[in-house]
């Protein structure tokens, strides 16, 4: 499946002496503002598995977050993008169009939920996609006025700063933001002040009466929502927050976007993590898994709303690259025929199963969560109080590092620490890794 050898291995300190002399000119000559998790230097990566310029081989349960859910160099992937690199780079679609572009929105036509008439338009960020999405939303309702939810994460261009829950890291300093931005509750269950059998009912009675109260239905073009939110803790929106949202935006003519880029491509066991409540999102935007580690997004939806900007008004340069293109028909075809869905849901049993033994045992974990190959494990002081322990998640990273797994971590309060392994990984590679992690546990 991979020329990287599936194993993990460790023969220097992480990170070795190459990273750290490669580490000492980036630091020279990279702005400091942008960071890296792990500052290992990349060589080849594939399957399960990133090898490093010092022969290390590091389990892999990040995937490029979220993105290299078929490996980092997927045989399709590769053929496909490489036949195409030779072909052509760029015209431009904007200029004289290409057929994979086309061949890109009809997968997405076909994969996305709902059997009505579907149009895309394809970009080159996740970040992109949203703020085009709510470009057509507010050109289709003639509205401004864009609803989120606390702990959403949407990106760090101006506007998807300001659809952003988080301000450290991702807005200190950088305002001001875009207007006509309002944020509502989440039915974040585990953190529900009446407990998680409430969670739904409560908080969607609570989002949809201040966005009537405060901001009046009928002047909100757009309502965006992860089915599962990404970097805000891999939260699921405790069942039927995310219908009554959606039938709440249906009554009143919002457009209903769900923003599956960290979410969708079977992350979650299903092509698009809101089939789960069986929601049609009027938009749906992707990114991240849907091109193998190609930059490609993409904004998909009923064809009147995605017809409604004027001929022009949507683009730009680089915007379904053909071999960004080329890399996404790769992506889908791994998808299909490795049954990608099937694999992510094998994930969580396997990851579920464990995590919850070591739940037993260690009283920090507060709550195992997630879906499919989207796993996290929530941290916390005191199960009684709930206090987040950040340190504890930063501990537990280091420690997996080290032992030659990579782990990421994320929430609002960062004590949360999220698996997001290729989906496929081999199942010996994924329980190495559990190993760890509960070894990590144990060195507390
Ligand atoms: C990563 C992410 C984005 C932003 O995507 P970029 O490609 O980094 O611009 C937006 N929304 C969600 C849910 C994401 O996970």
């Amino acid at each position: 499946m991979s020329a990287v050898p599936q194993e993990r291995r460790v023969v220097t300190a992480i990170p070795g002496p190459k990273s750290i002399e490669l580490q000492a000119r980036r630091t020279a000559v990279v702005a400091g503002g942008v960071g890296s998790v792990l500052p290992v230097f990349t060589a080849r990566a594939g399957g399960g598995i990133i090898e490093d310029v010092d022969g290390n081989r590091l389990i892999d349960f990040g995937s490029g977050i979220a993105v290299t859910s078929v490996g980092a160099s997927a045989e399709a992937v590769v053929r496909r993008a490489s036949a195409q690199l030779a072909d052509f780079t760029h015209t431009c679609f904007m200029v004289t169009p290409y057929e994979g572009y086309v061949e890109v929105a009809e997968a997405l036509a076909e994969l996305t939920p709902g059997d009505h008439a579907k149009k895309s338009a394809l970009f080159n960020s996740g970040a992109e996609a949203v703020e085009n999405a709510v470009k057509i939303a507010r050109s289709y309702t003639k509205r401004q006025a864009v609803v989120v939810f606390d702990h959403g994460y949407h990106g760090r261009t101006n506007l998807t700063m300001a659809l952003t829950a988080k301000n450290m890291p991702y807005k200190q300093g950088f305002g001001p933001f875009a207007p006509e931005v309002y944020r509502v509750p989440v039915a974040y269950g585990y953190r529900w002040p009446t407990g998680a059998e409430n969670a739904g009912a409560e908080a969607s009675a609570m989002a949809i009466d201040q966005i009537s109260k405060q901001i009046g239905a009928e002047n909100v073009a757009a309502i965006i929502i992860e089915p599962v939110l990404g970097e805000g803790g891999f939260i699921e929106p405790a069942k039927g927050f995310l219908p009554a949202i959606a039938q709440f935006a249906k009554e009143n003519g919002i457009v209903f976007v769900a923003d599956e880029i960290q979410s969708g491509f079977c992350r979650t066991g299903q092509w698009f993590a809101c089939e789960d409540e069986g929601i049609v999102p009027d938009l749906i935007t992707t990114a991240k898994g849907i091109a193998g580690g190609l930059p490609l997004a993409a904004v998909t939806g009923r064809a009147e709303i995605m017809d409604a900007a004027h001929a022009g008004g949507l683009g730009g340069t680089y915007g379904g690259n053909p071999v960004a293109c080329a890399g996404a028909l790769g992506a889908i075809e791994t998808m299909k025929e490795l049954d990608l869905n099937g694999r992510a849901r094998r994930i969580e049993e396997v990851m579920k199963a464990r995590l919850a033994a070591m739940q037993e045992k260690f009283p920090v974990i507060g709550e195992v969560r997630g879906r499919g190959a989207m796993i996290a494990i929530e941290l916390v002081q005191d199960r009684a109080t709930k206090a987040p322990d950040a340190a504890s998640a930063a501990a537990l990273a280091k420690f997996c590092h080290a032992a030659g797994l990579l782990v990421l971590t994320c929430g609002t309060y960062g004590n949360v620490l999220r698996f997001l392994p290729p989906l496929v990984i081999g199942e010996d590679l994924l329980n190495e890794g559990l190993d760890i992690i509960e070894r990590a546990f144990a060195a507390l």
